[in-house]
């Protein structure tokens, strides 16, 4: 560190410590807001928490603050752009919150935040609005204690997270020139178990479909026909047989022909993390895991590609028996895909297999009902090794990666519209009940964050631009 650096990072302890009241009052603000993006009757809550954004950025001395219209809840977006030759890095974080329900189960309201010790208490104090005001403050501090920003900034706060982000996609292709960034930060993940410093290095894509086997036009009497003809449901049972082996092994000629294998340093770290698998059956209430062979629980959880059937029906389902051979059987299966698999190609392969394996004498459908990419950003990456470097300055402890099971579709957008790389670091802990009652944020977490962003931005500006984008 040279010596303009601790001074600087002297004043802008200076700033923090001076306006910690500020602070705290300014985020229970920005929570009492109800913004739900899923109910209709919150919409003007939404735009408000917007504008109260734009007019703090505005206020903190960001550029051309704007509420962009989107069809539907806004977007805010900000700049600050005075700093040549260096790294511009797009934010992204989300203003919007899940609905209450059930309300009973809170010990206060909502959308009156309450600490209690360390604990903030309220819908949104974590996921996202308490990330999106750690960056607002962190921005803040350093354009209150320095001649600038160290690093180019654009940040792109969505309203519509919690509600499948409909209109996210097409504003970001009809703004593709004014995102241009040398790489994404998404704050809108959180710390490993423990509250152990984080950063998700990947996410799961998706592919989902939709099997329909059809035999009669009506269902047929199976005394009269039984025998005679294909049954639809036990055709489709011998398909689904016929997509995953008992070892777990998805049967799709060609579905691992893309996937990158683990090399034996990963495998370490993830073996390394703390994970309990003993509690983690206790909690499932299961008689045992069932998994991929040759693989550990949380690789099968986070790096392997998978296959489930997400429903199944057909027949007669009511109450005592009926003796049919039914008209028609269907199921919804979906992949949880890695990198580099591509959803579409996978949808074509599991198509092509079933087809292929279906038992003559009924007709077999297979329809595509949507599919989202894998993420990855390698944890060799200059911006990953950035944020784990202000990680550790901050939390006195290296980071874990995590891969993650589930997928955050905006990472896939700002991968596939921007051609960002994206790196996913957050700073809400593990256990905040998020969506459900009594959400609630650490704010030690909160406050280290401000000063982890800063440190963000300071390692960032050491690296050069090109190799960001590489
Ligand atoms: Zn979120």
């Amino acid at each position: 560190m040279t010596e303009t650096d601790t001074t600087a990072s002297s004043a802008f302890e200076a700033y923090l410590a001076e306006h910690a009241h500020e602070r705290l009052e300014s985020y229970k603000e920005m929570i009492r807001i109800p913004s739900i993006s899923a109910l209709h009757e919150h919409a003007a809550d939404c735009r408000r928490t917007a504008e109260w954004i734009r007019d703090d950025l505005e206020r903190i001395g960001m550029n051309h603050a704007e509420v962009c219209e989107t069809g539907g809840h806004p977007i805010v977006y900000a700049d600050w752009l005075h700093a040549p030759g260096r790294p511009t890095v797009l934010v992204y974080c989300h203003y919007d919150v899940q609905p209450v329900d059930p309300l009973d189960l809170w010990t206060s309201p909502p959308f009156e935040p309450v600490v209690d010790g360390n604990r903030i208490l309220g819908r949104g104090v974590s996921d996202d609005k308490g990330q999106l005001h750690a960056h607002l403050r962190a921005i803040e501090a350093l354009l209150a204690t320095r001649d600038g920003l160290p690093v180019n900034l654009k940040v792109c706060f969505e309203g519509e997270e919690e509600s499948s982000s409909v209109h996210l996609d097409p504003w970001l292709e009809a703004n593709r020139d004014r995102l241009a960034a040398d790489f994404a930060l998404i704050s809108d993940t959180g710390f490993f178990e423990g509250n152990i410093p984080a950063i998700t290095i990947a996410l799961r894509g998706l592919m989902y479909a939709q099997i329909d086997v059809t035999g009669t036009a009506l269902d047929l009497h199976s005394g009269g026909f039984g025998g005679v003809v294909e049954n639809p449901a036990n055709a489709l049972a011998r398909i689904i047989t016929g997509l995953k082996d008992e070892e777990g092994r998805i049967l799709i000629p060609g579905f691992y022909d893309d996937v990158v294998e683990l090399d034996p340093d990963e495998r370490r770290m993830i073996a390394e993390l703390p994970f309990d698998e003993a509690a983690y059956l206790e909690e499932l209430g299961l008689p045992e895991l069932h998994g991929e062979v040759g693989y550990t629980t949380l690789e099968r959880r986070g790096v392997r590609p998978t296959l489930d059937v997400n429903g199944i029906w057909g027949g007669f389902q009511g109450e005592g028996s009926k003796t049919i051979i039914p008209a028609h059987a269907h199921a919804k299966v979906s992949c949880r895909l890695v990198s580099n698999q591509d959803p579409v190609a996978i949808f074509a392969a599991l198509r092509e297999h079933v087809l292929a394996i279906a038992p003559r004498g009924v007709r077999v459908e297979v329809r595509d009902l949507g599919h989202g990419l894998p993420v990855h950003t390698p944890i060799d990456h200059p911006a990953t090794q950035a944020a784990a470097r202000a990680l550790k300055a901050t939390f006195g402890r290296e980071p874990v990666y995590l891969r993650e099971g589930g997928s955050i579709p905006i990472c896939a957008s700002f991968q596939r519209i921007l051609g960002l790389p994206v790196v996913l670091m957050g700073f809400v802990p593990p256990n905040d009940q998020a969506h459900a009652p009594n959400e609630w944020n650490d704010l030690e977490n909160y406050e280290a964050s401000i000063r982890a962003i800063a440190r963000m931005w300071d390692e960032v500006a050491e690296l050069e631009p090109a190799a960001l984008r590489g």
